[in-house]
Parts: C-alpha cells; sequence; structure tokens
C-alpha cells in the first residue's frame, strides 16, 4: 500500500452512502471513495480459510479510492485462482484481513473486505464466484448470477464500471 490518500469533499463518484470501516481493534481504518466496480461473493477455499466463514464478500474497487488512516497493513501472499500472486492486507496489531491485492485482477484495484465495513448492509453481492467449492448448506438468492468458477466482465459488469476499469487500467500502465 501507498501513502495515504486524501479524499476531498465531493470526490464521491456515485452520491451514495459513504462507505467507511475499520480492523477490530480500530488501528486501522479505510474510507472509500467511490462505489465498488463490483461486489463478489467467492466460494473457493481460500476465501472460506482466509475469512474462517462460508465465503467472502469483496468490494472490488481502484486502490486510489481506499484511503486509509493509521498503520500501514501487514501481508502475505498467496497463490490465486488465476495462477498469479495474491496478497493479502491485515492489521498487524488485530489481524483482521481488511483487503486483497490480485495480481492477476486487472487494474490497480483492491478488493476490500464488506465484513470490514461500518454498514455491511450497505452492500450485496452482485455475482457469487467459485461457487464450485460453495459450502453444500449455502444457498445462492434466487436470481442472483452465479459461476462455477470466474466469468467474463464483459458480459457482467455495468457500462459505467467498466470506463472506470478502463481508466484504472490506462493509469496504473
Ligand atoms: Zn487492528
Ligand atoms: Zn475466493
Amino acid at each position: 500500500m501507498g501513502n495515504i490518500t486524501t479524499i476531498q469533499a465531493g470526490a464521491r463518484e456515485d452520491g451514495g452512502v459513504e462507505l467507511a470501516g475499520r480492523c477490530a481493534c480500530g488501528k486501522i481504518r479505510y474510507r472509500l471513495g467511490a462505489a465498488p466496480l463490483i461486489v463478489h461473493a467467492c466460494h473457493c477455499r481460500d476465501c472460506q480459510r482466509i475469512t474462517g466463514g462460508a465465503f467472502v464478500i469483496n468490494l472490488w474497487i481502484e486502490r486510489k479510492f481506499v484511503a486509509r488512516e493509521g498503520p500501514e497493513p501487514r501481508s502475505f501472499r498467496l497463490t490465486g485462482g488465476s495462477g498469479k500472486p495474491h496478497d493479502v492486507f491485515f492489521c498487524g496489531v488485530c489481524g483482521t484481513y481488511l483487503w486483497s491485492f490480485y495480481h492477476g485482477a486487472p487494474g490497480e484495484a483492491l478488493f476490500v473486505r464488506a465484513g470490514t465495513l461500518d454498514r455491511p448492509e450497505a452492500v450485496r453481492p452482485d455475482v457469487h464466484i467459485f461457487t464450485r467449492g460453495k459450502l453444500p448448506w449455502v444457498q445462492i438468492p434466487a436470481g442472483a448470477r452465479a459461476f462455477e468458477t470466474f466469468y467474463k466482465i464483459d458480459e457482467i459488469w455495468s457500462e459505467a464500471s467498466k470506463a472506470r476499469l478502463k481508466a484504472n487500467r490506462t493509469e496504473a500502465a
């Protein structure tokens, strides 16, 4: 993670509710300067292990929109489903997993854990992925988009999010 980014008033792109969160001990706090590009529920084994839950809820958002306060998170590296590195960031004091950086994901973006939001009820998954790892008692809501592994961004994302990703890739290049 780079330095703390300052979000100016009015920097929000969607005009919606500001999303903010923190780790369990409160040493690390963050605010999101935009709505997520998309919200994933990931049912893969790594996400189950990392969270200790049945699945993770991740907000895919450009790194520049994640404004952190407090100490630099610590990290460790796994191999993601793409075969490329997956860096997992956590509070060095309490160990709460805050976000991931997937080297295989396009753009310069973080995957922020929805469970660390002050108001986790403010988001819901747009898509369920890696459902091949889904625990048998988990019921995916009727009508929800779900994939055995991953999906094609072009087929799933909103036009606005696709435009943001394109800009993000240009910035990251
Ligand atoms: Zn903490
Ligand atoms: Zn996963």
